[in-house]
């Protein structure tokens, strides 16, 4: 048997699978069907290089261009079977991947003779942008192309589809148990990643539901309970031996992201706080680091807030347990939403503001250090939503003026997400659906938008990363407009821009010169002063516009002492370790 898994990427509440992101579910998938048919040959492909195949370009499909007979298109003329993947549920900003939908990959296989499964988040349908409403038309042509929509877990179909056809259920969901070969396995999926070994971060799985939700609900918004009824926390050995399969095949690069809370990770169901269970994400942490000895990143993803607030010494202990454990530069996202209280009530949002600010302090102090890589060790990040049902001018005011509190109080914040509000089916808000204000608020959800982006990240930014700030092992990974943009492999990674075009696909070492609202300009260090262009000396400490001249008429240098005679010697001490000749 011949199968093609072409991804389409994900990104939901509580997991990404988007380049450079691997997501869970290709994983999965693949190790079910090496599971199911040892002898498979399973194809991971992605709906980029579907694109280069049809369009022959990377981007939006078009109809007009002929199809290019390649590797691609072979595997799918050969394949009995076709696994689609993708959903987009928070649709975000993508650096150098585009995130597909049903419509698109219709175009790509519909006319190919084999059976079609769509799993993944996709069956409620995608986003692709921030205050939307989801329909069902995408479900609809889902159930047009493909012979199965997967509703349950899409490994637990894969599974049964190939080893018992008949009874194959859709709407089968798998338990951790199950899961367990089937993650072992679908480690090896990674070989045939685009960016493997090096430029590649997976994302593990620790957690399925929502412990809030199960106290009180789910967010209105939110798809995450409304997926999973209930909580379910994955076993530590289960985590590390499938981590280990990762690391054995060469990825250094984790992130512990798919889990509503990492904080929560197998608590104890207390109403809205779940109480923390330190221990428990010690032997996690413990465990995936004595099977990852020279592991590059080790992050989070998603935590509520009012877990820290409500038990600040249980998360104390935590912070320094994904610390000790983790690498600098990671990050746990707070859902505040709103600082609002009525917007929080009438959406049964999970934190306050009070909680978050207190939230965001104990993680400032500790992990507010600066680590090796450029990046403090651990900040939090802050995801607002706008649009909700019961905004008011007054709830954009507060929730500029909780950002405003956490600036002027000294406090780091490593980003703040701003997305407007997407209806899905299912979820409480659906019922809310007419109250969502989007389109009422438009000019004042841009006119906050921009406030927060000039008078609060703007100078956040320069606080968590100042100028003369190096950052170790930037991904260059596209160019644009004469600029190349890179990131560090790792949990909300920041943006630099290079003025420059920089070969792509290696990593650099930059140094931050200077900052824009959302991302960072950056050089590559050390500077070849000898064969550097105009504009990136320029950018040096020390140098600027009047000594470039000078350098350009004297070089070529031959030493540093050559160079520093020209200069000034007194420029010696700011340039240490960035130059070279
Ligand atoms: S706390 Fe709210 S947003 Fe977060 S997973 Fe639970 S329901 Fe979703």
């Amino acid at each position: 048997m011949i199968v093609a898994i072409v991804d389409g990427y994900t990104d939901e509440p509580a997991g990404l699978g988007v380049p450079p992101y691997l997501g869970i579910y290709p994983r999965y998938a693949y190790g079910a069907i090496k599971k199911a048919q040892k002898g498979a040959r399973i194809f991971y492909i992605t709906i980029d290089d579907l694109r280069a195949t049809f369009v022959g370009e990377r981007g939006i499909a078009t109809k007009n261009k002929t199809p290019n007979f390649s590797k691609t298109q072979k595997i799918l003329e050969k394949a009995g079977l076709i696994v689609y993947i993708g959903g987009l549920h928070t649709p975000g900003k993508y650096l150098s991947a585009v995130p597909s939908q049903v419509e698109e990959i219709a175009k790509f296989i519909k006319n190919y003779k084999a059976e079609k499964v769509l799993g993944g988040p996709a069956f409620m349908g995608s986003a692709h942008m921030g205050g939307t409403k989801v329909t069902s038309k995408e479900l609809r042509m889902a159930h047009s192309v493909f012979d199965y929509v997967v509703y349950g877990d899409l490994e637990a179909f894969l599974f049964d589809y190939l080893t018992n056809p008949r009874d194959a259920d859709p709407l089968r969901f798998r338990s951790y148990t199950e899961l367990r070969d089937y993650a072992v396995l679908g480690a090896e999926v990674v070989r045939q990643f685009p960016g493997y070994p090096n430029k590649v971060i997976v994302e593990i799985e620790t957690q399925r539901g929502c412990p809030k939700a199960m106290g009180i609900g789910g967010c209105s918004f939110c798809t995450e309970p409304v997926r999973y009824r209930t909580v379910e926390d994955r076993e530590v050995e289960d985590v590390v031996v499938e981590v280990k399969a990762l690391y054995d095949l060469g990825v250094r690069h984790f992130r512990v992201g798919r889990q509503s809370c990492i904080f929560s990770y197998r608590s104890t169901p207390n109403g809205r706080v779940p109480i923390p269970n330190p221990e428990a994400v010690e032997r996690l942490f413990r465990g995936i680091r004595s099977v990852t000895p020279d592991v590059k990143t080790l992050h989070v993803d998603n935590a509520n807030p009012a877990v820290i607030a409500n038990y600040p010494e249980e998360s104390t202990t935590i912070a320094k347990t994904l610390i000790k454990y983790g690498t600098p530069g990671n990050v746990v996202a707070f859902g505040l939403e709103s600082a609002d209280p009525k917007v929080a009530k009438l959406n049964n949002l999970n934190a306050t503001a009070e909680e978050t600010y207190e939230a965001v302090k104990i993680l400032n102090e500790i992990g507010g250090r600066r680590g090796p890589n450029g990046m403090p060790w651990l900040l939090p990040g802050i995801n607002i939503i706008f649009g909700l049902p019961g905004e008011t001018k007054k709830s954009y005011e507060a929730t500029f003026q909780f950002l405003k509190r956490l600036l002027d109080d000294g406090l780091m914040v490593r980003r703040i997400n701003i997305r407007q509000v997407v209806v899905f089916p299912g979820t409480p808000l659906w019922n809310m659906r007419n109250k969502v204000k989007t389109e009422k608020h438009k000019r004042l959800i841009h006119h906050y938008k921009y406030k927060i982006r000039h008078e609060i990240d703007l100078p956040m930014l320069k606080r968590v990363v100042p100028t003369g700030t190096i950052l170790r092992e930037v991904l260059a990974e596209v160019h644009e407009n004469g600029l190349t943009f890179g990131r560090q492999l790792g949990s909300y990674p920041l943006i630099v821009g290079v003025p420059k075009k920089m070969e792509l696909g290696r990593f650099y070492d930059i140094l931050i010169v200077d900052h824009g609202f959302r991302s960072i300009t950056g050089i590559p260090i050390p500077v070849n002063v000898n064969t550097e262009n105009p504009k990136i000396l320029e950018m040096l400490p020390a140098i600027g516009k009047k000594t470039v001249p000078k350098i350009l008429y004297h070089r070529p240098f031959s030493s540093e002492d050559d160079f520093f005679k020209v200069v000034g010697e007194e420029k010696r001490k700011l340039l240490r370790g960035l130059i070279t000749s």
